[in-house]
């Protein structure tokens, strides 16, 4: 009797088969290089191969978008028929759920928990661009140069095509985070994920073709991060990147080269702040989601825990306690909290820091092992205390489960830990009071920063940018800006009484003192009528205040 030699992490997996990632990786363009031999993190085994391009593989996929996007029109459709193939996707994400949550844990080994977060989360991502896009993307009249006499409006245009490099941790939410607003904003789209995760990225461009999108118009290039990302690099018209800070650096040099824009999301070292008045009990729920989801392998995970004085004891009791509840698996079922990490060197990577700060004297509280009985590169979810500043788990990205918990003087003093970091991504308050918790927030030089809550308040802010300063990265994506960076602004100035030059019957000098004093004027104007407008609005406040 043959044996049945397929990968076991492919057939428990109740919707997919070899035959079906082998019809994905069709769907890329093919490539010259050696083929990818893709893994599955939960067993070690290969699950398939797909194409690799090298590249002049991706020049053409370029080109290919290019075409395709002019031949189907796509640029000139009207902006709402664009979004509303996003609707559609965002249906089709909805029915195909069961084969994507298990791609996804296939390919990186998490848990189904947190593969659920990514298809959650798409939907929403098409609710706002759907809702909001066509707005954004409408003309606008600007303040004219002369009002009455002049006008000023500025019209977008998709930049061409947009290339997109993805990362392994999130392979559908971040992809799908420069993908859809790039195709509403009319461009041509060509993805290139991280060779670790290429099959959810093929199966998203399946489903956008089968909401309506113009075939061509998105074309998934797997190959290996060099060469295929330099190449792409190369070819397009704007680079939304989203990974590691070394490998941003590169790309942003290489952008600038070609004079290109680009936008960056790179890595985190983030804070989380306990204040004296939190509840801690909350805050130590909280942080466990902050800093453990996807086993720490979230760009925007809390890795340094800043907890004032007077509730250290306390909150450490209590993030220990909540941290020792989590389970850990690779399953296809809803039972874990915790997965793999994505390979071994990332779990090398985990083992190194913690094994630096052991050996300069740090406590390990809970956690601090690897754990092959769950999958081969398992690692606890791990707090450490006593930590040295230059340890590398506190200067560094650890991008795995392992945190560090600091007690500090005061909420200034927490400020002070949070902002001793050349990122600037994510970081979050829990407090008590929410105002004092605001103006806390206000001081941490990040992104985007959360009041008693980790992550999901942030990023589910769809409407608000996210993204980091300093080593975290340039741009932003979510809100107007998130779409408007994949645009061309125009401006077309109209002038309904001529040029404006000197007239010759006037001595020039009397001009320019003329129009000095009337921009004086206009300036004193302003001036006054701000302090007015002051004035009323805070007597306004004074008259609504309560009397004590
Ligand atoms: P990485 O930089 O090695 O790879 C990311 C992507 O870049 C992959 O698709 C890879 O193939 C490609 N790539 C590799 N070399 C390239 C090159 N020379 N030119 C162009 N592209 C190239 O990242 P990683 O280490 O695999 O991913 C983890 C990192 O990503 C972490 O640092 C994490 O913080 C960061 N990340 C950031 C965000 C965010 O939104 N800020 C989200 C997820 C991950």
């Amino acid at each position: 009797m043959a044996t049945d030699t397929r990968p076991t992490a492919v057939t428990t997996a109740s919707t997919l088969s070899s035959e079906r990632l082998t019809a994905l990786a069709d769907g890329a363009v093919g490539g010259s290089d050696e083929p990818i031999d893709v893994t599955a993190p939960a067993t070690t085994e290969r699950i398939g191969r797909v194409p690799a391009a090298a590249a002049g593989d991706v020049a053409r996929a370029v080109e290919a978008a290019r075409e395709s996007s002019a031949g189907s029109a796509w640029a000139d459709r009207p902006a709402r028929e664009r979004a509303a193939v996003l609707d559609r996707f965002a249906d089709r994400v909805t029915e195909n759920r069961a084969e994507l949550l298990d791609l996804l844990q296939l390919e990186t080994g998490k848990s189904r928990r947190t593969a659920a977060e990514e298809i959650l989360e798409v939907p929403m991502a098409c609710q706002y661009l759907v809702g909001n896009g066509p707005a954004v993307m409408a003309d606008e009249r600007r303040a004219a140069a002369i009002p009455g006499l002049t006008t000023a409006t500025v019209t977008y245009d998709p930049v061409g095509v947009v290339g997109v490099i993805s990362p392994w941790n999130y392979p559908m939410t971040l992809a799908a985070a420069d993908v859809l607003p790039a195709l509403l904003a009319g461009n041509g789209v060509v993805l290139k994920p991280d060779e670790k995760t290429p099959y959810t990225a093929l199966a998203l461009a399946e489903l956008l073709e089968a909401a309506g999108l113009p075939e061509g118009v998105l074309t998934v290039v797997t190959g290996r991060g060099e060469p295929a990302g330099p190449a792409l690099v190369d070819h397009v018209d704007h680079v939304a990147f989203t990974g590691s800070t070394e490998t941003g650096r590169a790309v942003a040099a290489r952008a600038g080269r070609n004079l290109i824009d680009c936008s960056l999301e790179l890595g985190g070292n983030n804070p989380l702040v306990v204040l004296a008045d939190a509840d801690l009990e909350t805050a130590a729920r909280g942080a466990v989601q902050a800093c453990f989801s996807n086993a720490g392998q979230l760009c925007l995970s809390a890795e340094r825990l800043y907890v004032v004085e007077s509730v250290y004891d306390a909150f450490l009791e209590a993030f220990v306690r909540e941290t020792d509840r989590l389970t850990l698996g690779t399953a296809y079922d809803y039972d874990a909290d915790v997965g793999s990490l994505i390979d071994a060197a990332q779990l090398d990577r985990v083992r190194s820091h913690v094994d630096d700060a052991r050996d300069r004297g740090a406590t390990v509280e809970t956690g601090g092992q690897h754990r092959p009985d769950v999958a081969p590169y398992c690692f606890e979810p791990t707090v450490l205390t006593g930590v040295e500043p230059d340890a590398t788990v506190a200067c560094t990205e650890t991008f795995g489960p392992v945190v560090s918990v600091t007690p500090v003087a005061d909420a200034d003093a927490a400020v002070t830990a949070a902002n001793d970091s050349p990122y600037g991504l994510n970081a979050s308050v829990w407090c008590g009071d929410t105002a004092h918790g605001e103006a806390v927030a206000r001081r941490i030089e990040c992104g985007t920063v959360c009041v008693n809550d980790g992550i999901l308040s942030g990023w589910g802010a769809r409407d608000a940018p996210m993204g980091g300063v300093g080593d975290s990265g340039i741009g932003r994506r979510h809100g107007p800006e998130g779409i408007r960076r994949f645009l061309e602004p125009w401006t077309v100035s109209v002038s309904r009484v001529g040029p404006f030059t000197f007239p010759d019957r006037i001595p020039t000098g009397w001009i320019v003192s003329g129009s000095l004093a009337a921009a004086s004027t206009v300036r004193h104007v302003s001036r006054n009528a701000r302090a007015v407008t002051r004035r009323v609005k805070q007597a306004v406040t004074d008259r609504r205040r309560p009397r004590e």
